[in-house]
């Protein structure tokens, strides 16, 4: 009699799984179970549409520093499945992948549904069972066997089970996996921008820099690269990453809490000292608000002149001592109070999920119960943006398919 795997979850992780399964083991009966009515829901959204599917990252120990959460667990699974993997499977599907400038990869159609169309036509090629609707709201094993509990129908049963049902932003709902013995992390989100409500810079929406270096107060908390202001605050990669690292931190914090921003990281108070008496010198009769000699975005420039308490006709040779060190302050320690967080639509993540101490990463199998096995990011993993969640997925859902191929 033939083995039944049941996946949990029609998303990255749940097909990736599901389709290498019945290609590699083609005794094995598999059913994806998914409690929408859509699947590859993400896949769909992602990467405004065009699905960021990984990044060209070719060393495992470079790839591992991009998870605040799982850098460890994913150095050891990069080993089995890893990016060249996955541009040679997609590839081998007829799916060419592309390489932009900041390393992330997508498809050359430039849509999210080629990769869509490939997953569906594998599950098809192999004969995997999809059901929608059909949500798993209990998981019982005993005696080598799994019963799941749905909401479609009766309990189901069978040998091998993988977890790859996503996020969750709920502690309570992961209740289901707590009742087979797995601790959780808690949930936190990940990949937010900053709050800083009515605050005149906002003014500036639109606005950035390609590097500023923002640090968060009473912490170790830094990034440096490229900030936008936004309508609502900050944005852009530097503030992305720093919501990943920081998620648990800042989550603590409740989100409000204090950020310095270097406008000019190659500068500190001192060095721009030096600069502004050269500049004084150099350029005396000059305008302020018309020599921005830094390289700001000149809305940026005239609005750090007009915040420090500068007349906007002010010659560079007659700036206040005061204006200037309070000019110099706040381009290279301006400080802001953040109030909350704003979800970044392009590519959330939710931080947390089942302990990863509890799952072997050569085989993604559970070290409490025998053939249940977990992919995607239901574990404790997450990246950065940039393709490195699904680059998670798709590894974690391959390794089980791989430990099924019997
Ligand atoms: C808007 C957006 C854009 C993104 N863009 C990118 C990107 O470009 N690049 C990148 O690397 N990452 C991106 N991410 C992150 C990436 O989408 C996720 O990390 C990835 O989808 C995780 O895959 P998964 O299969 O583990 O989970 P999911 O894709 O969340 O799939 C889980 C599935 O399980 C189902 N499910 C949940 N509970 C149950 C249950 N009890 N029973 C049955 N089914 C259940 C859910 O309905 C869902 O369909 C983006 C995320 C978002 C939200």
């Amino acid at each position: 009699m033939s083995k039944h795997l049941i996946v949990i979850g029609g998303g990255a992780a749940g097909f990736f799984c599901a389709v290498n399964a019945a290609r590699l083991n083609p005794q094995l009966k598999v059913t994806i179970l998914e409690k929408s009515n859509k699947l590859l829901s993400k896949v769909k959204v992602s990467g405004g549409g065009r699905c960021n599917v990984t990044h060209a990252c070719f060393e495992i120990a470079e790839m591992a520093k991009k998870y605040p959460r799982g850098g460890h667990f994913v150095k050891k699974s990069f080993h089995q499945f890893f990016t060249t993997d996955t541009i040679k499977w997609f590839e081998e599907r007829r799916v060419q992948l592309k390489t932009e400038a900041d390393g992330r990869m997508f498809p050359v159609t430039n849509s999210s549904q080629t990769i869509i169309d490939c997953l569906m036509r594998e599950a098809t090629r192999y004969g995997v069972e999809i059901r929608m609707k059909s949500e798993v709201r209990s998981l019982i094993y005993e005696n080598g066997k799994f019963t799941i509990g749905i909401s479609d129908s009766g309990p189901l049963t069978s040998d091998f089970v993988c977890v790859a049902c996503g996020g969750y932003p709920k502690s309570s709902m992961f209740d289901w996996l707590r009742e087979l013995g797995h601790s959780i992390e808690e949930p936190v989100p990940s990949l937010f921008t900053f709050n800083i409500p009515n605050h005149p810079i906002t003014r500036l929406m639109g606005v950035s820099v390609e590097k500023a270096k923002v640090k968060v107060v009473h912490s170790k908390l830094a990034d440096e690269g490229p900030l936008l202001i936004t309508h609502w605050g900050f944005s852009g990669p530097a503030v992305l990453r720093l919501s990943a690292w920081g998620a648990r931190e800042l989550a603590t914090k409740n989100w409000q809490f204090a950020i310095v921003v270097n406008w000019l990281p190659e500068h500190n108070e001192q060095s721009l000292q030096e600069k502004f008496r050269q500049l004084r010198f150099e350029i005396a009769s000059t305008k302020m608000t018309n020599r921005n000699s830094f390289g700001l975005p000149q809305r940026l420039w005239e609005f750090l002149i007009e915040h420090s308490g500068v007349k906007s006709e002010t010659r560079w040779a007659d700036l206040p001592a005061k204006e200037q060190n309070r000019l110099i302050k706040n381009l290279c320690a301006c400080e802001f109070a953040i109030k909350g967080k704003t979800t970044y639509k392009e590519e959330f993540v939710t931080s947390g999920g089942v302990v990863l101490s509890e799952i072997d990463p050569n085989t993604m199998m559970s070290k409490k119960i025998p053939n249940l096995y977990f992919a995607g990011e239901i574990l404790d993993v997450d990246g950065i943006t940039g393709g490195f969640n699904f680059q998670h997925a798709w590894t974690s859902g391959f390794i089980v398919a791989d430990s099924l191929k019997g």
